[in-house]
C-alpha cells in the first residue's frame, strides 16, 4: 500500500479522507496536533501526533513511513477567530504549511493536494464561481489559504513540487456509513447548529439576515457532501500521479441553497420543528456562493454523488443521533 502523509488527518475533512484514500488502497498516516482534531476519527491508518510547523517530527514521520505524497489539511479554519487573531492564522497556516513543503523539497516528496477554500475569492463578482474568478480574499482565513495557493506555484517553479488546490465551497454531512462525521469545538456551521437546536442539545437556531438579495432573503450557499470530498482528494492524488499537471479546482455542487432551504430540508428529514429566530447578518457573509466545479468534472473525472441537501443532512442527522 502506497503511504500518504495527511496532515490534519483527524480533523472533520481530513478523517474522511484517509477513508477514501484507504478504500483506494493508499496507507494514510495521519499527522494532527490534535487542537482540533480526535483521536477517534483516525481508523484507516497510523496516527502520529504532532505539528506541522514542528520541522524535526516531520523528518521523523517522513523518514518513518515514507510517504510518496501529501494531503495537507492541517490549518485554522474559523472566520471570526482570524479576524480577532491574525497572527494565529498566518502563523499555523502559512508558517506551518512552509515548514511542511520544506520538509517535502528536502526529502523529495514530489506531490502534495491541499486543502483551500472558496473563502480565497471574497465577495464573488459573479456566480457561479469559475477558478479564474479574482481571489481577494477579505478575511486574514481566506488569505491565508490564498498564501499558500501562491506559494506552492512558486516552489513548482523553483522546486518542481507539483500540486493541486482543492477550493472548497461549503462541507457538510457524514460518512455514509456512519463511522465518522462533523464535530467541531465550537461549532459555528449551519447544519451542525442545525441539528443540535432540533435535537434540543443546543440553543434556538439564529438565521443570519433575511434582507439579502436573494429570493427568500437568507443566504446562498453551495452545501458539498464532505465524502464527495474525501474522493476529490483522492482523484487529486491520482491525477498527479499520472503526471498531469497543476491547478486549482473549485469542488462543489453548483447548485445553492438558502439557509431557510436548509431549514426546510432538515425539518423534511427529521421530520421535527427547527427552532430558529431571525437574527442580524453575521459580518462578511457574502449573499450568494456557488461553485462551477465543471474543470474538477473534466481534470479529475470528479462529480459529486450526493447531490441533494436531504442525503447530506440525512448522513449528518444519522451521525448526530448516534453520539
Ligand atoms: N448561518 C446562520 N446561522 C448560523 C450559522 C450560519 O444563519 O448559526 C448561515 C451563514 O450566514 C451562511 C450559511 O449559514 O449564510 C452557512 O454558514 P456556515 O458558517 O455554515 O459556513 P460559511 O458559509 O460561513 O463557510
Amino acid at each position: 500500500m502506497i503511504p500518504i502523509l495527511v496532515t490534519g488527518g483527524a480533523g472533520y475533512i481530513g478523517s474522511h479522507t484517509c477513508k477514501a484514500l484507504a478504500q483506494a488502497g493508499y496507507r494514510p498516516i495521519a499527522l494532527d496536533n490534535l487542537v482540533y482534531g480526535h483521536e477517534w476519527a483516525v481508523r484507516w491508518g497510523p496516527l502520529v501526533i504532532g505539528d506541522i510547523s514542528d520541522r524535526a517530527c516531520l523528518d521523523a514521520v517522513i523518514e518513518r513511513h515514507r510517504p510518496e505524497a501529501v494531503v495537507h489539511f492541517a490549518a485554522y479554519a474559523y472566520v471570526g477567530e482570524s479576524v480577532r487573531d491574525p497572527g494565529r492564522y498566518y502563523r499555523n497556516n502559512v508558517a506551518g504549511t512552509l515548514t511542511l513543503l520544506e520538509a517535502m523539497r528536502d526529502h523529495a516528496i514530489p506531490h502534495i493536494v491541499f486543502s483551500s477554500t472558496c473563502a480565497t475569492y471574497g465577495i464573488p463578482e459573479r456566480t457561479p464561481i469559475t477558478e479564474d474568478h479574482p481571489q481577494r480574499p477579505i478575511n486574514p482565513y481566506g488569505a491565508s489559504k490564498l498564501m499558500v495557493e501562491r506559494i506552492l506555484a512558486d516552489f513548482e517553479q523553483a522546486h518542481g513540487l507539483r500540486w493541486i488546490a482543492l477550493r472548497y465551497f461549503n462541507a457538510a454531512g457524514a460518512d455514509p456509513e456512519g463511522e465518522i462525521g462533523e464535530d467541531h469545538d465550537p461549532e459555528t456551521h449551519l447544519i451542525p447548529l442545525a441539528l443540535q437546536a432540533v435535537a434540543g442539545r443546543g440553543p434556538r437556531l439564529q438565521v443570519f439576515g433575511t434582507d439579502y438579495p436573494t429570493p427568500d432573503g437568507s443566504c446562498i450557499r453551495d452545501y458539498i457532501h464532505v465524502a464527495d470530498l474525501a474522493r476529490a482528494h483522492v482523484e487529486g492524488l491520482a491525477h498527479l500521479r499520472a503526471g498531469a499537471v497543476s491547478g486549482a479546482f473549485n469542488l462543489g455542487t453548483g447548485q445553492g441553497s438558502s439557509v431557510l432551504e436548509v431549514i426546510a430540508a432538515i425539518e423534511r428529514v427529521t421530520g421535527r420543528p427547527v427552532p430558529y429566530e431571525i437574527g442580524p447578518r453575521r459580518p462578511g457573509d457574502p449573499p450568494v456562493l456557488y461553485a462551477d466545479a465543471d474543470k474538477a468534472r473534466r481534470l479529475l473525472g470528479w462529480v459529486p454523488r450526493y447531490r441533494t441537501l436531504d442525503e447530506i443532512i440525512e448522513h449528518a442527522w444519522r451521525w448526530h443521533q448516534s453520539r
